[in-house]
């Protein structure tokens, strides 16, 4: 699947912020974003309370303001939410007046290249969007601190094994300023760092490991793998060497094959964990796998990206948060069936991981969240080298830019990927002719564009002139489809989305106070069925319903499937989870129809089940 030379001969450079905006459901998502934990968390969570020391107070002044301030800034541009803006403002203002002479920023205290490097993707999308002129000068200044002082004052830790987001920075403000001299600072940053290339290609952690012999790696850190996913790529840009360029695809073969999920996703809790459906993956891995995405198909243009990036954006990203987005999981399961207070076989992630809260386990997660959504978003639609578009992820949006030196608005009518149909709808310069690459899933089943097929898992080009009240029919079919997992078990999918058990579940507060207090979620119906399987195939009764919100709900499923099914006695709860999925010879008990919702709607669920026949 994940093949170099297959990708095509062709790149996608992201549009600016603001460019793209959400609408129809995925408008309403951010919204909830916005009134959920995001929008209350500087009034609830002293971390990024007034007295944060990126705000100039005394409390924390290490990642986890930077973290906020890099989805705070796309949130409250794709919203063009005022109170949310002039939030950003706040921290955006104080860190470009905390510069020194010498280019250094920040708390006082900090001695860490790391959050500056957060601080510094923020101040790139707040310059897009804002058009602030403080921010080249002041990363200019930044750089040049870092190519004069990295070499005898170096990175350290988290920062050299996530270098390739100090380099995007630096490669931003190249290409804005065609500074020549910024190549010397980006070839220190690369110097400083890890080799995600290398890592990837020899890869040796091929299982989770024993805990008698587990110690603490840089590279097999979760959250590091899913960035380190776009270091090769990066790397390829400043040196040329074409091997790394290849380890893109590497990368995500190795991590499907030792520790890949259905969803896409690969386990770690907080390292590297296997390919049980039961082990944990950290929220910050989701988001930040998700960016390691948005970067890669910009980069290298191969769809097959894009189908992974949808897989996480529609299944592991909404999974992990309460329908209102007011609580999150710092670990998600596949196999989900109780989220309590209670050790598990994570790596070494403690006992509180996978409840729903403000701070399970550790705060990095509720920083560093809030990228996900709208840096998808903003991400839908992207320039192509022919000086054309691209729409590389499908999703209710508008993209607003200047094409060939003309206006132009796209607009994607559409409820996807509840649904398999996208309008577009064309408003601007008239007889315009510019190229536009549509995405094409690999799983679309007879796709075409405006009734001619097109190619699954390719791009398809429409090359067409333009004219103001001009729409466009995209259909992807979508054929619900039983994939084999090395757990033992199936999956079942659909499109882009995957399917999972929809378990009854009580939510009960365990600690913390409203409006942001823990739960634990206890199931209240069975859970340990089998389903009837025909080989590759299912037979499976799927009812669309209207999109109401919160739409990431087991209430509010957008689709529903039913299929036949039948408990199996003998798989109960093992140290908290779902025991290992029974394959072989097992007891039945009679047959049912269950019904499955889409992952993101399961907050309790069960995803890679044993079949029968
Ligand atoms: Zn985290």
């Amino acid at each position: 699947m994940w093949n170099p030379d297959a990708s095509p001969d062709r790149s996608f450079s992201p549009l600016p912020l603001g460019s793209v905006r959400p609408r129809g459901w995925l408008l309403r998502q951010l919204r909830i974003q916005a009134n959920g934990q995001t929008g209350l968390l500087e009034r609830h969570w002293p971390d990024l309370g007034p007295n944060s020391a990126w705000l100039g107070g005394d409390g924390e002044g290490w990642e986890r303001g930077p973290y906020y301030v890099d989805g705070l800034v796309p949130l409250a541009v794709l919203l063009q939410d005022g109170e949310l803006l002039s939030r950003a403002e706040r921290w955006i203002d104080w860190t470009l007046k905390s510069q020194s002479a010498d280019g250094r920023f920040g708390p006082d205290k900090l001695d860490d290249w790391w959050p500056m490097a957060i601080m510094a993707k923020a101040l790139t999308q707040w310059a897009e969007a804002t058009g602030d002129p403080r921010v080249e000068p002041f990363l200019s200044r930044f750089f040049e601190l870092l190519e004069r002082e990295a070499p005898s004052r170096p990175f350290h830790a988290w920062a050299i094994a996530r270098w390739a987001d100090m380099a995007l920075s630096i490669q931003w403000l190249l290409r804005r300023t065609g500074d020549e001299g910024l190549r010397r600072a980006l070839a220190e940053t690369h110097r400083q760092g890890l080799s995600w290339t290398q890592w990837f290609q020899w890869f040796p952690a091929t299982a989770k490991p024993a805990k008698e012999t587990f110690r603490f790696s840089h590279f097999t850190h979760v959250v590091n793998n899913a960035m380190g996913i776009k270091a090769p790529a990066v790397e390829w840009e400043i040196t040329g060497w074409e091997f790394a360029r290849a380890a893109t695809w590497q990368a995500l073969e190795m991590l499907d094959r030792y520790h890949g999920q259905a969803t896409g996703l690969f386990t770690g809790d907080e390292h590297l964990a296997g390919l049980q459906p039961t082990q944990g993956t950290e929220l910050c891995a989701v988001v930040e796998y998700m960016f390691s995405l948005e970067k890669l198909i910009a980069t290298f243009g191969d769809p097959l990206f894009g189908d992974r990036l949808e897989s996480l954006a529609y299944n592991a990203l909404p999974a992990t948060f309460d329908p209102w987005m007011r609580a999150h999981q710092y670990d998600q399961q596949a196999n989900q069936v109780l989220c309590d207070i209670h050790p598990r076989a994570w790596v070494n992630n403690e006992p509180d991981s996978n409840l729903f809260g403000l701070e399970p386990n550790f705060g990095c997660c509720t920083a560093n969240y809030h990228q996900g959504w709208p840096k998808f978003v903003a991400s839908l639609w992207m320039r192509s080298d022919d000086d054309g578009l691209a729409l590389v992820a499908h999703g209710p949006s508008a993209v607003e830019t200047t094409v060939r030196g003309r206006a132009v608005r796209l607009e994607a009518e559409t409820e996807y990927p509840f649904r398999d149909s996208v309008t577009l709808r064309y408003a601007g310069a008239s007889q315009h002719r510019f190229p536009l690459w549509i995405r094409i899933p690999a799983w679309a089943d007879g796709p075409t564009v405006d009734g001619v097929p097109a190619e699954p898992g390719s791009f398809h080009l429409l090359d067409r002139e333009w004219r103001s009240g001009d729409s466009v029919e995209v259909r992807l079919p979508m054929r619900t489809r039983v994939e084999r997992r090395p757990s033992g078990g199936v999956s079942v999918l659909r499109g882009p989305l995957v399917f999972s058990l929809r378990i009854g579940e009580r939510w009960n507060v365990v600690r913390g106070q409203e409006p942001l207090p823990d739960y634990e979620v206890l199931p209240t119906t069975p859970w340990n069925y089998a389903l009837r399987t025909d080989g590759e195939r299912i037979d499976a009764t799927i009812e669309e319903r209207d999109l109401v919100a919160p739409f990431f709900s087991p209430e509010n499923a957008p689709v529903v499937a039913r299929v036949q099914a039948a408990r199996v006695p003998g798989w109960e709860v093992v140290d908290g989870s779902a025991g290992p999925v029974p394959t072989g010879c097992f007891e039945l008990g009679s047959s049912e129809t269950v019904e499955l919702v889409p992952y993101g709607c399961a907050k309790l669920r069960v995803t890679e089940f044993p079949s029968y026949g």
